[in-house]
């Protein structure tokens, strides 16, 4: 029987770990070509950088191990040369896209909305709402060409507004909005596009959220996040990874065909509180 995503390519953003690796690695282990992209920080010019070179490495060699394909490119998502260049990359290693999750994300330390800086703000609302704008602009062209195309942005359930969380409240808001709107511009050219909103994964974004907020709760960050489960996901266990990567490959699968502006919540049931 022939893999799900068998013949496909998907890109990936801010794959070098957490649940943009896990993305990566889930598409692979069906059969897909994947772009593993990620800002690598530390080294800009770099096609890999120093510092996440490694981690960026050994998401493509797990996926090389699985006897796939997939290439690891520097992509910082604010750039729009960067993403620019990293699309004219991947169709020029594999021939096409048919995938983009737009993943990439950061997590600033809570607080009162007074005294958010304007870098944090800024920077929030560059790497999230402005990436997943620049990503899509420069690869739907390619896709309405074909007449092909899934899409998936990254929500969260912070989009309900979060307490001491206003920047990143607004930003997951935004990008739901733009999720919808933008499946309205492109529907008509046989592509979807869907959001995907996750409740609380254990990634390192949500294990420095809960280190920075355990000395308020007096446990460790490991403990918080269990409490966290407890009280806020109404089915009481941990997400995991793969729960939000098997929901972001329904949404580009054949089962998923007629979904298209839709958000997903993967929450355990943290919507319905
Ligand atoms: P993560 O482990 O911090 O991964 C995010 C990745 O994005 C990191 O590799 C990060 O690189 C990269 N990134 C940051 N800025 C970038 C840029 N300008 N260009 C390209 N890549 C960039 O976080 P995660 O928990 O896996 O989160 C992934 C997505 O899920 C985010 O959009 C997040 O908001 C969303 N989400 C997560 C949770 C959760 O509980 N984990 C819940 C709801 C929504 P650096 O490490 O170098 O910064």
């Amino acid at each position: 029987m022939p893999l799900r995503f068998e013949g496909k390519v998907a890109v990936i953003t801010g794959a070098a770990h957490g649940l943009g690796a896990s993305h990566a690695l889930a598409f692979a282990r069906e059969g897909a070509r994947v772009a593993v992209t990620d800002i690598c920080q530390d080294l800009p010019h770099a096609r890999y950088a120093m510092g996440k070179r490694d981690e960026l490495n050994s998401v493509v060699e797990e996926i090389e191990a699985m006897g796939q394909q997939a290439i690891g490119l520097r992509c910082d998502v604010t750039k729009a040369d960067d993403v620019e260049n990293m699309v004219k990359k991947v169709i020029e290693e594999f021939g096409k896209i048919d995938i983009l999750v737009n993943n990439a994300g950061i997590a600033f330390v809570a607080m009162p909305v007074w005294e958010v800086t304007e870098e944090a703000w800024d920077l929030t609302v560059d790497i999230m709402l402005k990436g997943t704008f620049l990503c899509c602009k420069y690869v739907l062209p390619h896709m309405i060409e074909r007449r092909y195309g899934k899409i998936v942005n990254t929500g969260s359930i912070g989009s309900r507004g979060q307490r001491h969380n206003a920047p990143y409240s607004a930003v997951k808001a935004g990008i739901q909005a733009f999720t919808l709107a933008i499946a309205k511009d492109v529907g008509k050219y046989n592509i979807n596009v869907n959001c995907v909103a996750p409740g609380s994964v254990y990634t390192p974004m949500m294990q420095g959220a809960c280190e920075d907020a355990s000395r308020d709760f007096k446990m460790q960050g490991d403990q918080l996040y269990a409490f966290i489960c407890k009280q806020c996901h109404i089915l009481g266990r941990e997400i995991l990874a793969e729960d939000i990567s098997n929901s972001v490959l329904f949404l580009c699968s054949e089962e998923a065909r007629n979904v298209n502006g839709h958000v997903l919540f993967v929450d355990g049931g943290f919507q319905a509180i």
